[in-house]
């Protein structure tokens, strides 16, 4: 019995799902295919969303050092991204809203041949917005958000590791509906060096799938709703095992010449930016470039303004400089200056790798 095995205090029944409300779709609520970017949390409700305290006397022993470390380093507890702050990338949202978001909201309806998929991985190159749709997955869903780092987990805490991640997955179920993003996950279950491998290694990974897939032999009962999503920019180097309990493989892929114009407008809603700003012709020079590259760019090109005002000022000069003397739009000039700075920091080779890879294991 696999309750028995749980600490006290995870025992407890989980957090009510009615308690905190289901995303409301704008626009009134259509069919599961309507568009997901539509599908907002009210932003101080995504803001405020909180988890019930876990009552830390109760847990004993190391478990209970363990489960403060990872309360501490690794719950966050309203992420409160929301779908339309991410550009673009509508196919791995409608695949994310299929098998994970509707799920938790129609559990009963999602069963037998239905049944959601055991954990989703999102692969693609780095600062593509893997973990934004993470945590905008827990904002719609209203779980409560685990964000682990998996080379964190083998570093900071080798030798701990393996009863980290047991200790997570308690702590999931406990406050169960969750969902658990593990970043990086090619750095805990690589299939690299099967041979030389690490024996520590070896054990965090069997810990992982056995924990994976305990969640869904649980489904006797009430089900607890426990969500793995995990992100690597490295899916070749996962291994075959872990590959099949992470059923859905999305691809995450650089943004396309719409994208990255809707992915500066995002990075400048809170700046003023000159009128007449060519965007159409920035989308181009920034073709090949990650969503991170462009919010770089666009920092780097907000920066210049102040640049221009503070040339050759001493100290005491800047202090005095009021918000009216550091007024002024961001103009083209700033961000054709910015991309000659910031150069793409993803292969032609990589994208290559992913798109083999999307091919052979990928999901659509
Ligand atoms: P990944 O997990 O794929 O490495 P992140 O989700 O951490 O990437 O994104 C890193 C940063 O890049 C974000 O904080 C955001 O500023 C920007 N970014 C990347 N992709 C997007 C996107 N599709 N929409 C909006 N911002 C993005």
């Amino acid at each position: 019995d696999s309750a028995a095995r749980l600490p006290s205090w995870a025992r407890n029944e989980g957090r009510s799902r009615k308690s905190m409300g289901p995303a409301t779709p704008a626009t009134g609520g259509r069919s599961a295919t309507a568009k997901v970017d539509s599908w907002r949390v009210p932003r101080e409700k995504a803001n405020q969303r909180g988890t019930p305290e876990i009552d830390m006397t109760r847990i004993v022993g190391a478990d209970q050092e363990l489960a403060m470390i990872l309360e501490k380093d690794m719950l966050e507890r309203a992420p409160g991204v929301q779908w339309d702050d991410i550009a673009g990338l509508s196919e791995a949202k409608q695949l994310l809203q299929e098998n994970v978001v509707l799920p938790t909201y129609m559990p009963d309806y999602f069963q037998g041949i239905r049944r959601p998929v055991k954990g989703v991985l999102m692969f693609g190159p780095p600062g593509t917005g893997k973990t934004m749709l993470a945590k905008a997955v827990a904002t719609v869903c209203g779980t409560t958000f685990f964000n682990i780092s998996s080379s964190t987990l083998a570093s900071k805490y080798r030798g701990e590791s393996e009863r980290m991640v047991r200790c997570l997955f308690e702590m999931a179920r406990a406050m169960a509906p969750t969902t658990i993003f593990i970043d990086e996950i090619d750095s805990l279950c690589s299939s690299r060096g099967a041979t030389g491998e690490h024996e520590a290694s070896r054990r965090v990974k069997t810990e992982i799938l056995v924990q994976i897939d305990g969640i869904h032999s649980q489904d006797d009962g009430e089900r607890k709703q426990v969500m793995v999503l995990a992100a690597t920019n490295f899916p070749w180097d996962i291994d075959e095992a872990l590959r099949r309990r992470l059923e859905k493989r999305i691809y995450i892929p650089l943004p396309g010449a719409h994208e990255r114009t809707e992915l500066m407008n995002i990075n400048l809603k809170d700046v003023e930016v000159e009128p007449g700003i060519n965007f159409d012709k920035l989308s181009n020079l920034t073709k090949g470039y990650s969503g991170d590259d462009l919010t770089n760019v666009c920092r780097d090109a907000a920066m210049n303004g102040m640049r221009r005002k503070i040339a050759g000022k001493t100290p005491d000069q800047i202090r005095s400089l009021s918000k009216e003397d550091m007024h002024e739009p961001i103009q083209m000039e700033d961000f054709l200056q910015a991309i000659t700075r910031i150069n793409p920091s993803v292969s032609k080779t990589d994208i290559k790798r992913h798109e083999a890879w999307l091919e052979e294991f990928g999901s659509i």
